[in-house]
């Protein structure tokens, strides 16, 4: 770490911490004010309203070749919409937006089914070996509050689930407030902890409040939809074989390097349950596949690296050695999807809409990585070790903003 990244580093935090203090005191000339509002917007990511409207357009313009469904509805009554394209027999889902605050991978899904809804001999090829899924914007009550969780207060989940009268609220739902969000007035759950590997599972109130490293428990309408869909799946093609889930996260460094991170990748959210520490997963011990998963984010890594030396081949793995089973990864996963995670630079409410052509396209190209290599059948034959030579993140250290 170079000393002249590090004062960069304190400033913004001081600079951060005196706005948060006394907005008064962050002499606000008009410049400044002007430039603080152009690094925050974010009117180039689409609204719900829009998505609606480009998923009719791709749905008519790919003459029957992109199905679009509606297969729920979000809490305050948004459409939750399901875009199926292909008809191989592998399986591959891909979500995103589950977090509202993370809004690239939306913008990556629509221009993937736009492209194999077309015509192209590629588009041709993968249809005929592949189904491709996607769920974008899952989340969609989060999306229009550029917020990470939903807009639903837990007396509405006593409302659905009378038996969880006497229950303590989950410990993913919010209530604070910040300089972003207001919880306490608009309280909501972190819909990417509501999730179960025991898909039929039925909420009860001893599992109540809970934390992180157990499951989740399908109160959201968010997650039962998604729950529902891969069960639909699983009903017609026996498994789906992968899973994407596409989110955002702070500002890094490559470890090792002054190289800001573009793109974090992730195949492990629990532990494998074959090992002492998965033993509480053993029933799922027969599904699980991670080395698969780690395949498959090889697939995506390689396909990045191509481009050479650019903000594409700047690719890290997040954090690994987790235990999530409440993550839509962590209960995919065990349930033998191979799995993958695509972590964004910047959270959409800090760091804008700056770089959406290039994060859009980075999420694009890995995406395509898998794809590709789920077409032709190279995943299969990549060696898993691959996965561990991927460099990791420098999180001790953000280059905030
Ligand atoms: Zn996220």
């Amino acid at each position: 770490m170079s000393r002249k990244k590090k004062m960069t580093y304190v400033c913004s935090t001081l600079l951060l911490s005196s706005v948060l203090v006394s907005p008064a005191m962050a002499a606000p000339s008009e410049q400044r004010a002007e430039a603080q509002t152009q690094q925050y917007a974010t009117s180039a990511f689409i609204s719900h309203a829009e998505l609606s409207k480009k998923l009719k357009q791709i749905d008519k313009s790919s003459q029957g070749q992109v199905q679009v469904d509606v297969v729920g509805y979000s809490n305050q009554g948004r459409e939750i919409y399901k875009a199926t394209v292909g008809s191989g027999d592998k399986v591959i889902l891909l979500q995103s937006e589950i977090h509202g605050n993370e809004k690239t991978g939306t913008a990556a899904l629509l221009k993937i089914l736009q492209q194999l809804g077309s015509n192209s001999p590629e588009a041709e090829k993968i249809r005929s070996e592949v189904t491709i899924v996607a769920m974008p914007m899952v989340n969609p009550d989060a999306t229009e509050l550029n917020r990470r969780g939903n807009d639903m207060s837990w007396s509405e989940v006593v409302e659905d689930f009378p038996q969880l009268a006497s229950a303590s609220p989950s410990w993913n739902y919010y209530t604070y407030t910040n300089q972003y969000w207001n919880y306490a007035s608009n309280p909501g759950f972190d819909v990417n902890r509501d999730f179960n590997p025991d898909l039929d599972y039925e909420p009860q109130p001893e599992d109540f409040p809970n934390n992180s490293s157990n499951p989740g428990w399908y109160i959201t309408p968010e997650a039962q939809t998604v729950r529902d869909v891969y069960k639909g799946l699983m009903n017609d093609y026996g498994k789906v074989d992968v899973f994407v889930d596409l989110h955002h996260q702070g500002e890094y460094y490559v470890e090792g390097t002054d190289d800001k991170v573009t793109l974090s990748i992730s195949g492990d959210f629990i532990p494998d349950p074959d090992s002492a520490e998965g033993a509480k997963y053993s029933e799922y011990a027969d599904t699980y596949d991670g080395e698969f998963s780690k395949q498959l984010n090889v697939a995506a890594y390689n396909a990045l690296q191509e481009r050479g030396n650019s903000p594409f081949d700047n690719i890290t793995l997040y954090p690994q050695n987790l235990d999530l089973p409440g993550t839509a990864l962590g209960s995919f996963a065990l349930n033998g999807s191979g799995a993958v995670l695509f972590e964004v630079t910047g959270q959409t409410q800090s760091y804008g809409q700056k770089k959406i052509g290039q994060l859009v396209k980075v999420v694009e190209l890995g995406l395509y990585g898998i794809i590709d290599g789920i077409t032709s059948g190279d995943v299969y034959s990549i060696n898993p070790e691959e996965y561990d030579d991927i460099p990791l993140t420098d999180r001790d250290q953000d280059y905030g903003h």
